[in-house]
This record gives C-alpha cells, structure tokens and sequence, in this order.
C-alpha cells in the first residue's frame, strides 16, 4: 500500500509500505476513507522533535472495516469506523473513568501511520466506534474531525468547565483552537474570545460561535482579556498552542476560581510555583480522551447540528502529502484531509 513517511526533518514521502495485517486478536484492519496532517505532525516535520529514522506518519482516521480479529465482538467488516490517536481497551478503570488516553493497555496509533491506504487498529472493540451507516461524502471531513482535532478542542472545552452563560476565552487558532471555540458555543458559552493574529482564522472563529477577537498576544492579550472582563480574567479558558507564552497567558486570563483546559501538546512549559500558587486556578488537560466523546460528537455531526469539518481548507490526494505538509508549516493551510 501507499503511505506517509518522515525519513527526516522536512523530507517527507508518500511511498510503499507493509499492507497491514491483523496481529492481535483484538486488532482491526481499515481502508482508510480519509486522513488528514495534524499540528502535532509538524513537530518532528519541523526537527522540533527528534525523527529517529524512516517513521510512518498520522494518527487521524476514519474507513471501512475490511477485516477483524477472532477475538473482536462490536466490529464488524463493511462497517465505517472512527477512532482517536490511542488505541483504548475502553475497560479498564482508567478508561471508565474517561481517559482513554491513558488507557493501561494503549497504543499511539501515531506508530501505526495513519496517513496511508490503510491502518491495523488494535483493540478495535474499544478504540473504535461504528457510524449508524456509511456516511455520504459531505460527512466526511467532519466525521474525520472528530478523530483528533474536534474530540481535543472538546476536551479543552470540558476540562475548562466550560458552562452555560460562562466567558470562555481560546488561545491558539489552529484547528483545535477554532473546535474548541465549536465546543464552547455548543455547551452552552455565553461569551467566547477567540485570540487570533491572521485574518482568516479569525473569520473561521467567528464562524464557529466567537462572540469577540483579540488579535493581541502575551501580556497585552492577557490585559485584552481583563478588559473585557471587568478585570476579572475569562471563568474558562481554553489552550490549544503549547508553548511557554500561550500557557502562560492562558493561566494569566483566567479568573481566581476559573479553569484552564490545557491541550496543545506542551514544548519546554515551565510553570512558575508561586505564581501557580496564588492564581486559584484550577489547571486541568493533556492528550485529549476523544474516545469519551465520540460517540457525541458523531451523533451531533450526523444530525448536522455541527460542521466541524470546516476546518480542513486544503484537500490533496495522499500521494500530495507532502504539499500538504508544507502547506500547514509556511501557515498557508490550516488542516490538511488527504484523500487515500
Ligand atoms: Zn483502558
């Protein structure tokens, strides 16, 4: 089969690999539908993050099951699946309690390369969950959303207490940043602040559900962010950036008692105790349990109460991947679906 693979920063290049087979008796193999490059993606694309050899790429799917393993009960061939970037057992006390990413069993479907014709899912009675049909082709880049991208800004949503009649502020808009701003107006937000520089990504954030844009980062974002608020900071405020200055103004923003959803994957965050100590805020996040909220998230896409799919403003064949790829990196692109 054809499929991504990163032989170094940079240099990325659909070629062949492996066709997946079933190794466990829990495992699954899907055709994928659809993939698509996530921000993550762009960290050892970008050498942030060490690239160590040729590494199959993508965590990020949807597809037909083609094939199941003597020990899977819920899945069935022919049907069309989704599933997040951990494959879960859904189980263990870890997952009933809702981290599935943290699953005592899991598996980084990251290692199993999405980004390809098709991907072995293991655990595929707990990692997956089945459509109540096969969707039309309109639903497919939402239903594609929800594998990563929708299901972690809807953490960030749910780990910032987001509520109704609550001021919720975003900081980041990338694509998780704009479905947290998605997540925050179905749950009920009564004011959402997206922070943006780029035109374009403000449009999308308003689009969305943002009530207001501030265009202003670091400390003049976090003096914004008072301002609107009687000086109080956001009750909720949602991270999707992960570096030092975007965790730091996400804490700064948010009110004494407020919360802070923290789900940009964190680069060299270093938090100040005593700064921590005297904020009362409550500090809640990491790899986004999007297992716990699929089956939600795909109900309200299927109704089309939501078009989370909006997101991806580039569509390639996956054997463009690497266009898509760079696209994401020079900001040209927001998410790219590749199309196997
Ligand atoms: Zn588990």
């Amino acid at each position: 089969m054809r499929g991504a693979i990163l032989y170094a920063p940079g240099d990325l290049r659909v070629d062949e690999r492996h066709d997946p087979k079933i190794v466990e008796s829990a495992d699954a193999v899907i055709r994928l539908s659809a993939t698509c490059v996530c921000g993550s993606d762009l960290w050892p694309y970008r050498g942030i993050e060490a690239v160590d050899g040729p590494s199959p790429m993508g965590h990020e799917y949807v597809g037909i099951v083609e094939e199941v393993g003597s020990d899977v009960r819920t899945v069935k061939p022919g049907q069309f699946v989704i599933g997040s970037f951990f494959a879960s057992d859904n189980t263990c006390e870890i997952c009933k309690a809702g981290y599935q990413t943290s699953c005592v069993h899991r598996v980084p479907m990251g290692t199993l390369g999405a980004q390809a014709e098709y991907l072995r899912v293991p655990l595929a009675d707990g990692t997956l969950v089945a459509t109540p049909d096969v969707p039309s082709d309109d639903l497919l880049p939402s239903l594609l959303a929800a594998s990563d991208v929708l299901g972690t800004g809807w953490f960030g949503a749910a780990a910032a207490d987001v509520r109704p009649g609550k001021t919720v502020a975003v900081v980041g808009d990338g694509a998780v940043g704009l479905l947290g701003v998605l997540a925050a107006k179905q749950l009920g937000a009564e004011r959402i602040i997206a922070m943006s520089r780029h035109e374009s990504r403000q449009k999308f954030a308003l689009d969305f559900g943002a009530t207001a844009v501030v265009t202003e980062r670091g400390d003049d974002g976090v003096a914004k962010i008072k301002d609107l608020t009687d000086g109080l900071g956001a009750h909720s405020v949602i991270e999707a950036v992960g570096t030092q200055e975007s965790m730091m103004q996400a804490i700064r923003s948010t009110r004494p008692g407020g919360h802070v959803g923290y789900v940009g994957v964190s680069h060299d965050v270093e938090l100040p105790g005593q700064e921590l100590f005297f904020s009362h805020v409550h500090l809640h996040g990491g790899p986004a349990p999007v297992r716990r909220f699929l089956p939600e998230l795909i109900d309200l896409i299927w109704n089309r109460t939501i078009d989370p799919g909006k997101v991806f403003d580039l569509t390639l064949p996956l054997d463009q991947a690497a266009e898509g790829y760079r696209a994401m990196d020079e900001r040209r692109a927001i998410k790219t679906l590749l199309q196997p």
